[in-house]
């Protein structure tokens, strides 16, 4: 008789990830595939934030370290979140976690009883209905759509809200669609949670990759009791392969928060801590020069796709554009595994995105390389 696995709903592996291994498992063979499909920066970790780590390596400082983090690095993100945020944070609010995707889990596990409600914006990054659902709750999707630039309407947010309805999930700049929401959508937003009294879960990772120029609003700066704002070094800094995330939240909350981290995974790796201490305290003037960068390779490749057919909203941030891949195959899978056979371009289909039709390509690599998979995009109508 077969041993049981566990059937938990969310128990299901990323799309990203998978096929982030087959195109470098295609590379290891010998073939010249471009990625698109990871989500992170192809910069180095800038060189004071790695002296930060070598100095904490050769200090000893690789003892377990208090479960929310270190003292210092609490402080330097709450200092992060009253000076570029304007949120009022005391660093005992703030937990640090491995990635922003251990604070996000932190938050839904101490959040969310069974049955309760999360309102998603879709399109929507894969793992927060998996993680929804690993808690307990139900992912609700509030639809956005690409004539509007994957915007979010509060009319349908507000449309969706039910006595059972938890927490809305904010994610601007959002993945994969780009799209940022300007302040007033936030402040109607945060007005929707207290109204309603429900809990604003605003993941503000790529923040500081946002090219519209307007300033982003935190909601936690209007329903400070009702949010959980979530953000990391991995976008920011380059630094997606160190695992550094974290949160500010309520005390009662952040609290919880500890607790649950505390039973599964203790501390950030205390390397990791020191040099982000250097990040967020450190110089910052690498930062428009990275923005930049991006912004000419989001209109590099949303021109380049548009040209080809492949209908692309312009991003107001982040590094992916979400393109209309009909043209290729009606089916985003169908068209994923084509880009990859024929093209040699590998990109992730947007079905666990909650875009169908449509495939995710992050633009987060050099110019020429954005250039050569136009080529090759256009080769394939030539076909
Ligand atoms: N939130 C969003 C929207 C993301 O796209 C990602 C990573 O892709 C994360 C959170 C997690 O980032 P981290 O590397 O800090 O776990």
């Amino acid at each position: 008789m077969p041993l049981g696995l566990s059937k938990r709903k969310g128990l299901k592996p990323s799309a990203t990830a998978a096929v982030t291994a087959l195109a470098l498992d295609l590379q290891r063979q010998g073939q010249d595939v471009i990625s698109m499909a990871a989500g992170e920066p192809d910069f180095a970790t800038p060189a004071h934030i790695r002296e930060a780590a070598k100095r904490a390596l050769d200090e000893g400082k690789t003892k377990y370290t208090p479960v929310a983090g270190i003292a210092e690095l609490r402080e330097a993100v709450a200092a992060k979140f009253n000076r570029e945020n304007a949120l009022q944070c005391d660093p005992g609010q703030v937990v640090v976690s491995s990635g922003a995707k251990q604070s996000l889990y932190n938050a839904f596990q101490a959040l969310l009883e069974p049955g309760d409600e999360v309102l998603l914006p879709a399109p929507y990054w894969v793992s927060y209905p998996a993680q929804i659902e690993l808690s307990g709750g139900v992912p609700v999707e509030v639809p956005t759509s690409a004539r509007d630039g994957f915007r979010l309407d509060p009319a349908e947010v507000r449309r969706r809200v039910t006595p059972r309805t938890k927490v809305l999930l904010v994610n601007s700049p959002n993945n994969p669609t780009g799209a940022a929401y300007p302040a007033g959508t936030i402040r109607e937003l945060a007005g929707l949670a207290l109204e309603h009294d429900f809990w604003i879960i605003s993941d503000e990772i790529y923040e500081h990759l946002s090219y519209g120029g307007e300033v982003a609003l935190s909601p936690g700066t209007i329903a400070p009791e009702q949010t959980v704002t979530i953000n990391g070094a991995s976008k920011a800094y380059a630094m997606t392969g160190w695992r550094l995330g974290y949160s500010m939240a309520p005390l009662e909350l952040t609290r919880r928060m500890i607790a649950v981290q505390g039973q599964v995974s203790s501390n950030a790796s205390s390397i990791s801590q020191w040099a982000a201490v250097a990040a967020l305290n450190g110089p910052q003037d690498f930062l428009p020069g990275f923005r930049e960068a991006y912004r000419r390779r989001r209109d590099l490749i949303t021109d380049g796709l548009n040209r080809l057919g492949m209908e692309t909203p312009r991003p107001d941030g982040a590094f992916y554009v979400l393109a209309d891949t009909t043209p290729i195959h009606a089916d985003e899978g169908e068209a994923a595994r084509i880009l990859l056979e024929k093209a040699r371009v590998a990109a992730v289909p947007g079905t666990d995105f909650a875009a169908p039709g449509r495939t995710r390509f992050s633009y987060a690599c050099a110019d020429e390389q954005i250039e050569r998979v136009l080529e090759r995009l256009a080769g394939l109508g030539r076909d």
